[in-house]
């Protein structure tokens, strides 16, 4: 199919067919932007005005608006190479052991390598701030001598290695990595509120802190680890633990984990610490869920649906789960969300909960997007860093898909605006290429642009191709590149080669180009000069600065909607200005752009009452959250009240009830008191984000009796959130019993503690003698939790404030006397 078939089908599905279009002028500023930028050094401020002097001047000259210098930037930096590449790493095994208290690793690696130069002499490994005992050649005693920068040890072999040969090299290395790669979790003990862990997070080039590797994601080796620990920590790692050695005498345990599959070294990884966990065999998989002890029985809840996403991909994926074993466990004091290491993701602890916190938060997203990994990053990698959106990319794009596809098309569009937010957010303050090689150090690149803004872009694609050209393209990718290292370019030949077509406006525009469009979208009702016939203009103006951004082309649905209902038609807008003209039986109240929502595009339009209203009760959500949004930005929230109100109750979307629930906040009418009233409950409400801004709304009405009986239910309520905010909202109302309401919270269990956060809070906003004597207690409670801190502030604030009343009171004393 190409993409014309796809267009003509689309607009089957409309009666009102072949928009005539006006304006098609030819456009050779792609070409000007490209060389502009490459000529002009990213010098922004003076190229508004260009855009403008420069710009078609559209029908309509209000249109134009000077054009300002934008507040983001496009961020400057080197361009980061592949580096030359001498050696193919094939196996690395390492044997290692720690120095709790040193924080030390002490560890033997044997590389087996190939030379893939014509001859070598030398081996150079990425190893930062690391010390040897020894290197040498497996089976030999010689030492070699080897020479260290802070980055890398250089070895002479002390003989030539020729094309295709293989060297085994075996080194001895302590490493006291810097919380980089890996880290030491509470390793003396001390912490009565962390346990003692050590985990590793390689990604992007962090496990040459504490293991002698080629730290590069086009490498690619087979692995196993020995793993010696005391003998009451568990330990997870890649593949799959084939034993487990006690040594009594030193209470220590060796376990050997082996991953028989090639992967790239950022992802070797190991966790080691007190965990239970539960094993399943289904379908040839080893499923293996870990927790800390504490959240051993609500591992079903933390894990939920890990087997049907599994199932799920690997249907739409047409490719088993290639790594055989599949473990996930939460690790304390995560630097990241979640690390898809080749079978073993680690989780941040906060991804565990109990059946309380079950209510509040599950962990689909997160689990749906290092499962993804394994195909998309582990399976096939991105080849170097400014390609981690092809990682990034598809594992957010998934999410999406998934949860539209298992969850309900509305939670799946909840998901996809959530990223689009987050991407135009960071628009605000800059915007790059998403495939970006001027980065200054590959964390750089963990940024919206790489994961909300390419998971968008990719849907986008999916929308452009059809169903049947994306799935097989995923095929298609996954077959070819299988083991093997790929850039965005690679994507854009797979889907070119099921198209039959070249992609290479799209991914040009979308992947190698800063920003996004910026459109504004303008109608009128008018006759058909010839026939006199009712038609609808619209037009669709690009008003992004041109001068740093590209033209974009883009294939998008309008609604029409009349007194007689809507039409769905197709438009390309591919021009600065695009002007429409589409037949209508009679005059129209509204024309809207993209009502799914899938076009990563800011718009910008005019819409008013009668719109917004048209545009609450229709039915895509997407288009429901933008009326939302636009009344919020007007301010129009009390004029369409009931309407909000009704949204916030019934919408099919969690998302745009939490949204309109929220835009009534402080309003007084009866109907905003009922819906706070009866919304908070799980009953009404399942999801707890609606429940909370259903809660928020009792604000006005705290003098009210039922009100207070009302939190109060709340804050014994099975939700923490809920709790925590009932709780907060009972003290700022200051009800009589507040006190009593936090101190019977204080020192209870919640995710994330939450309600200790809320219970320190209420008692600050109290400030009476016996909060601030319970303060008191909870600053002195140990480990360094936030809530016992800003007790602590708290507490010396009010001593300072009362010291500094009594110096006042002397100095005033002391002005008196001399005035006096
Ligand atoms: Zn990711």
């Amino acid at each position: 199919m190409d993409l014309q078939a796809i267009i003509i089908e689309i607009n089957l599905y409309s009666r009102m067919l072949n928009p005539r279009k006006q304006t098609a002028r030819p456009n050779d500023r792609h070409a000007f932007l490209v060389l502009g930028l490459f000529f002009m050094g990213w010098i922004f401020a003076g190229c508004g005005l260009i855009a403008q002097i420069r710009g078609d001047q559209p029908d309509d000259s209000q249109e134009v608006d000077s054009v300002e210098a934008p507040g983001w930037i496009i961020p400057e930096g080197e361009p980061q190479f592949l580096r030359p590449r001498t050696w193919n790493l094939l196996h690395q095994a390492v044997q290692m052991g720690f120095d709790f208290s040193g924080r030390a690793v002490n560890g033997t690696t044997e590389l087996t390598l190939v030379n893939l130069r014509s001859v070598s002499r030398e081996l150079t490994l990425d190893a930062k701030t690391m010390s040897f005992n020894q290197i040498r050649l497996a089976g030999e005693t010689h030492n070699l001598s080897f020479a260290q920068d802070s980055a890398t040890v250089t070895i002479d072999l002390g003989r030539d290695f020729l094309q295709d040969d293989t060297l085994r090299v075996v080194l001895d290395f302590t490493s006291q990595p810097p919380n980089r790669g890996l880290y030491f979790i509470d390793p003396d003990g001390t912490d009565p509120t962390r346990p003692t862990q050590i985990w590793t997070l390689g990604q992007p080039e962090d496990n040459s802190f504490w293991l002698p590797t080629i730290d590069h994601p086009a490498e690619r080796a087979t692995q196993e680890f020995w793993i010696t620990v005391p003998d009451s920590m568990r330990t997870v790692s890649n593949g799959f633990l084939i034993s487990s050695v006690s040594e009594p005498e030193s209470g220590l345990r060796t376990d050997y984990w082996r991953l028989d599959l090639p992967h790239a070294p950022y992802l070797f990884a190991f966790a080691a610490g007190v965990f239970k966990s539960t094993e399943i065999w289904q379908n040839d998989i080893l499923y293996t869920y870990y927790t800390e002890p504490r959240y051993d029985d609500y591992k079903n809840m933390i894990y939920d649906r890990t087997e049907d996403i599994m199932a799920y991909f690997e249907e739409r994926f047409d490719f088993p789960y290639p790594w055989g074993a599949y473990g996930q466990v939460s690790v304390r004091d995560f630097i990241a969300r979640g690390m898809e290491n080749t079978g073993a993701t680690f989780l941040y602890h906060l991804a565990q909960f109990d059946d309380r916190g079950a209510i509040d938060r599950d962990n689909t997203d997160l689990i749906v997007h290092e499962l993804v990994h394994q195909w998309f990053g582990n399976l096939v990698t991105t080849r170097d860093w400014a390609n981690l959106p092809f990682n990034e990319g598809f594992a957010n794009y998934f999410e999406i898909l998934y949860k539209r596809d298992r969850m309900g098309y509305e939670t799946g569009t909840d998901h996809s605006l959530q990223h689009q937010k987050d991407y135009f957010e960071e628009a605000q303050r800059y915007r790059r290429p998403i495939i970006w090689n001027e980065y200054q150090q590959p964390e750089d690149m963990y940024d919206r642009h790489t994961y909300a803004k390419a998971g968008q872009v990719l849907g986008m694609l999916h929308e452009l191709v059809g169903d049947e050209i994306w799935w097989a393209s995923v095929r298609n990718l996954l077959r070819t590149h299988a083991f093997s290292a790929v850039d965005m370019r690679d994507v854009q030949h797979i889907f070119e080669t099921e198209l039959g077509e070249s992609l290479a406006w799209f991914f040009d525009q979308w992947f190698y180009e800063p920003g996004h469009p910026e459109l504004s979208v303008r109608f009128e009702n008018v006759r058909n000069p010839d026939t006199e016939a009712h038609e609808v203009r619209v037009t669709i103006t690009q008003k992004q600065d041109l001068s740093l951004q590209p033209l974009y082309r883009m294939y998008a649905e309008l609604d029409i909607i009349s007194g007689l209902g809507f039409e769905r038609v197709s438009v390309v807008v591919s021009d600065e200005v695009n002007t429409f003209y589409f037949p209508v039986p009679q005059p129209v109240t509204d024309v809207i752009f993209d009502p799914y929502g899938y076009q990563l595009a800011e718009i910008n339009e005019e819409t008013g009452a009668l719109q917004l209203r048209i545009r609450m009760a229709h039915m895509e959500p997407a288009v429901r959250y933008r009326a939302l949004e636009a009344i919020g930005k007007q301010g129009l929230a009390e004029q369409f009240s009931e309407d909000i109100n009704y949204l916030g109750r019934h919408d099919a979307s969690h998302r745009n009830r939490a949204k309109a629930l929220a835009l009534l906040r402080g309003q007084e009418g009866i109907h905003v008191l009922q819906t706070g009233l009866q919304h908070w409950q799980p009953e009404r409400q399942p999801d707890v984000q609606v429940r909370l801004a259903a809660l928020q709304l009792l604000g006005p009405f705290t003098a009210q009796e039922r009100v207070r009986r009302t939190l109060s239910e709340a804050i014994r309520g099975e939700s923490y959130l809920v709790s925590a905010k009932a709780l907060r909202m009972y003290a700022a109302a200051d009800y009589p019993d507040a006190f009593n309401q936090a101190a019977g919270l204080h020192g209870t269990y919640s995710w994330n503690e939450v309600v200790q956060e809320a219970v320190t809070d209420a008692l600050i906003e109290l400030g009476t003698e016996e909060a601030a004597a319970l303060l008191e207690t909870i600053s002195l409670m140990p480990g360094d939790r936030s809530f016992s801190n800003r007790a602590q502030r708290w507490l010396e604030e009010q001593r300072e404030a009362a010291e500094g009343y009594s110096d006042e009171t002397t100095e005033t004393d002391a002005d008196t006397e001399i005035n006096r």
